[in-house]
């Protein structure tokens, strides 16, 4: 029996891993599960799923999560704020950790799980993109695995021999991670003024949280993927490319030095990819239905529109740039996302913010997480400002 901790468990990713957990009572069971302020959702899944532990990463929800648990006749243990979630992360209540919050929120519990040498389920691509060295670090102190459940690196994961080679040895050219395009494919930059959070967070393919949305509609969220890539395999900028693909059949490719091309193809649910890296190196049930090749009937493929779309390119730029950069490049995104999603910000202006701050990004390296942590915070004051510039 795998003991699972599963941390963001109220959001999307953690609604489609309790889906699977669910469907195998006999070989996993969800021991911790965590909510930032959605108390009510939280104890609702308490009370299916009886977890050992329960947290609420907001401190000052702390006392209501207490009083409904009891209330509701759960015994489950609480735990609160950033401290609750990294001993939840890393204590002896569970053997696998599904890193599965949104942003920079989830660094510190994804580097302790590594640390701790939990099985790591990665959803949380933002703690990569900030910190992949210390990632990388954590995870060779801690020696346990980790297994991508970004749709797009768990394809890669799929066609690459055993798990996580060295590219070179293994005779990979280069990875191609496929984008959907998101909900604004097509449309040009005067088109895209005027659009609103409703219309950015309504993906043609997935349902998923607003923030990841905001960032599929940019096309961030295949420039942190470009990132997320160059930590998890190790290969280069120039060894990553993207390419669109409507469809979301296919979720990525390797191709290799002989000419073969790789892909992992399946219907678009989180699902899949969730189970294949709950169960690995076994295939279990995830409740997806069985891809439908003629219903399908076409596959597209295109170049990612990158004059319109310039986030791309400012990830790259981030990805060349190295040291600090990326961690920039997360935290203004962030910022600037969650002032869209307010209506404090145009759409347009995301990439804006961005280019800024990386353009007036300090000179320095990352040493440490209280460092990195530190440049985080000044990067997203200095988002901060820049927004408050653009709307005055
Ligand atoms: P959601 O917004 O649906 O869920 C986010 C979860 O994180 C919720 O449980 C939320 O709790 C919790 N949370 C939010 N803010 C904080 C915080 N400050 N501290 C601690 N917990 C917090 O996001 P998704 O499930 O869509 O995405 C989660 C991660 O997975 C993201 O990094 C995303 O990029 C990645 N991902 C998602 C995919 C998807 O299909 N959704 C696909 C690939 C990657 P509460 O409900 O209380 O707010
Ligand atoms: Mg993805």
């Amino acid at each position: 029996m795998m003991r699972i901790a599963l941390l963001g468990a109220t959001g999307s990713i953690g609604a489609s891993t309790l889906d699977v957990v669910a469907r195998h009572p006999q070989m996993f069971r969800a021991s911790v599960l965590s909510a930032h302020r959605n108390v009510d959702a939280l104890v609702a899944l308490c009370r299916t799923f009886r977890p050992d532990l329960a947290v609420i990463s907001d401190p000052a929800l702390e006392g209501e999560l207490v009083r409904k648990l009891r209330a509701a006749n759960l015994d489950a243990r609480v735990l609160a704020g950033p401290a609750g979630l990294v001993e939840a992360a890393a204590g002896d209540h569970a053997d696998c950790v599904v890193a599965a919050i949104v942003g920079a929120a989830g660094l510190e519990s994804t580097l302790a799980a590594a640390r701790a040498g939990k099985r790591l389920l990665l959803a949380n691509k933002e703690s990569v993109v900030m910190a992949g060295n210390l990632l990388k670090a954590a995870l060779d102190e801690g020696g346990g695995a980790l297994l991508p459940v970004d749709s797009e690196h768990n394809a890669v994961f799929q066609c690459l021999p055993g798990g996580r080679p060295d590219l070179t040895e293994a005779g990979v050219r280069r990875i191609v991670l496929t984008a959907s395009g998101g909900p604004f494919r097509g449309l040009r930059r005067e088109q895209l003024a005027k659009v609103t959070p409703d219309m950015a967070c309504a993906h043609p393919n997935w349902t998923m949280g607003r923030k990841i949305s905001v960032d599929s509609a940019t096309l961030m969220n295949k420039g942190l993927e470009v990132i997320e890539a160059h930590f998890l395999f190790g290969a280069a900028a120039t060894e990553i490319d993207v390419v669109v693909h409507r469809q979301s059949i296919v979720h990525s490719l390797v191709e290799y030095r002989d000419g073969s091309v790789l892909a992992q193809l399946g219907n678009p649910d989180m699902r899949t990819a969730i189970a294949y890296a709950l169960a690995w190196p076994a295939r279990i049930d995830a409740g997806v239905s069985a891809l439908d090749l003629i219903a399908t009937a076409r596959l597209d493929f295109e170049a990612a529109d990158r004059d319109t779309f310039r986030c791309l390119d400012l990830a790259y730029q981030a990805l060349a740039a190295g040291g600090l950069a990326p961690a920039v490049l997360n935290a203004a995104n962030e910022e600037a996302v969650a002032a869209f999603l307010d209506g404090r910000l145009p759409f347009l202006s995301i990439e804006a913010v961005i280019e800024e701050c990386l353009d007036h990004m300090p000179d320095a390296s990352i040493s440490d997480l209280a460092s990195l942590l530190d440049s985080d915070l000044t990067a997203r004051r200095d988002a901060r400002r820049i927004i408050a510039g653009l709307a005055s």
